[in-house]
């Protein structure tokens, strides 16, 4: 057994509730003049913490968007000026987490992050960021939120279709971890759970919204999958995800959760032993089969045709993707990749 692992230093505070202790966890990072990050739908959040962190806040900025683009990051970064904030509080989702990071990596300035879904942002040092259409991607201790509070109760206002493909977002993470590059014995451990964990959690979530507790396994299992996403590389599912979001402007969550049994049934054969993990997470017998029929459950594009593309975007985007050669345990070639876009496309069983 050969392997290098390192840890992110985050601190995580967890719990139905937890909100409540963002004030004393401010005042532990030394912020006191505070922006509050969040999306414009979830300006009422933001303004809601705001009251209860006090003189803490310093101003609010709902003006976070999907893919981070850097017009945004200057405009908020205007604002931190203007009030010469001394930290970060991000509340909401992968895209408001994104302009924290994004103004974290610009001042050095203290984060903490409030997730709000299940995309696992927070746990991670990779910020994405957008300029005239083109996205790059970069990684530094410095956009690492140094603190997440996560409270199952903050998540609960999730329309139970965002919940589910944003849970199945998280389980991509966990999937490509069992057979990254650079897997160890730690992050597979974190990642099966995760996967255990969102499992069971998503469908009860679907078809009984008003579960807390299962809201509460999902934010755990979500937390784990973050914690893969930033501790080892990622392969096929997430390049093609990047790659068709990126040419048709595709919502992030609900390609993820489509894609996923297409990825995994690509690497079926390669790599045995992540499949395995797999299934037994998910208690069932193959593991693609599985990571499919979850997706039927909760998922809302059941095909790439739902979500408008033409057969011929297929070959241009088998193309692109080809471009960057990158790891993945099976080969990546044109053919196969079309291959399996033409099932994602028809939404065929894998
Ligand atoms: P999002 O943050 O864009 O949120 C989607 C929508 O849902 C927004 O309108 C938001 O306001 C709303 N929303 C969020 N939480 C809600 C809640 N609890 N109740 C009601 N509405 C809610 O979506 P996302 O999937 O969380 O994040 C996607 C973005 O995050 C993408 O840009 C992706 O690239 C990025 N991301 C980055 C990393 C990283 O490590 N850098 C990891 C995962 C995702």
């Amino acid at each position: 057994m050969h392997f290098v692992y390192e840890a992110n230093p985050a601190r995580v505070v967890f719990g139905a509730g937890s909100r409540a202790r963002i004030p004393e966890e401010l005042d532990r990072l030394g912020i006191t003049r505070a922006i509050i990050l969040s999306t414009p739908a979830q300006a009422a959040l933001a303004g809601e913490l705001a009251r209860e962190i006090g003189q803490r806040a310093a101003i609010l900025y709902p003006g976070a968007a999907m893919h981070t683009p850097v017009e945004v990051t200057q405009a908020a970064m205007n604002a931190v000026r203007s009030v010469s904030a001394d930290g970060i509080l991000s509340a909401g989702g992968g895209s408001t987490i994104g302009l924290g990071k994004a103004i974290a990596f610009r001042t050095d300035l203290p984060q903490l992050a409030v997730p709000t879904t299940f995309a696992g942002s927070e746990m991670t040092p990779i910020l994405g960021q957008t300029e005239n259409g083109v996205q790059t991607t970069l990684r530094s201790s410095k956009v690492l939120p140094e603190t997440a509070v996560y409270d199952p109760e903050l998540v609960v206002s999730m329309p139970p279709a965002l919940a589910g493909t944003s849970g199945l977002n998280a389980i991509a993470h966990s999937v490509e971890a069992l057979y990254a590059k650079d897997a160890n014995p730690i992050t597979s451990l974190l990642a099966e759970e995760s996967i255990r964990a969102l499992g069971c959690a998503l469908p009860e979530i679907c078809a009984c919204p008003q579960n807390l507790s299962a809201w509460t396994d999902a934010v755990y299992g979500a937390w784990l999958a973050g914690v893969c996403l930033g501790t080892v590389g990622m392969a096929l599912h997430h390049k093609i995800c990047h790659t068709l979001g990126g040419m048709f402007n595709l919502d992030h969550a609900s390609l993820h959760s489509l894609m996923l049994p297409y990825s995994a049934a690509y690497n079926r054969e390669a790599t045995p032993e992540a499949m395995q993990r797999v299934a037994r997470a998910l208690n069932v017998p193959d593991a693609p089969e599985g990571l499919y029929d979850l997706m039927q459950k909760v998922g809302t594009h059941k095909s790439l045709r739902d979500f408008g593309l033409r057969e011929s975007d297929l070959e241009s985007a088998a193309e692109l993707a080809v471009k960057n050669p990158y790891y993945n345990p099976r080969p990546i070639t044109r053919d196969d990749l079309l291959e399996m876009l033409h099932a994602a496309y028809e939404g065929k069983r894998p």
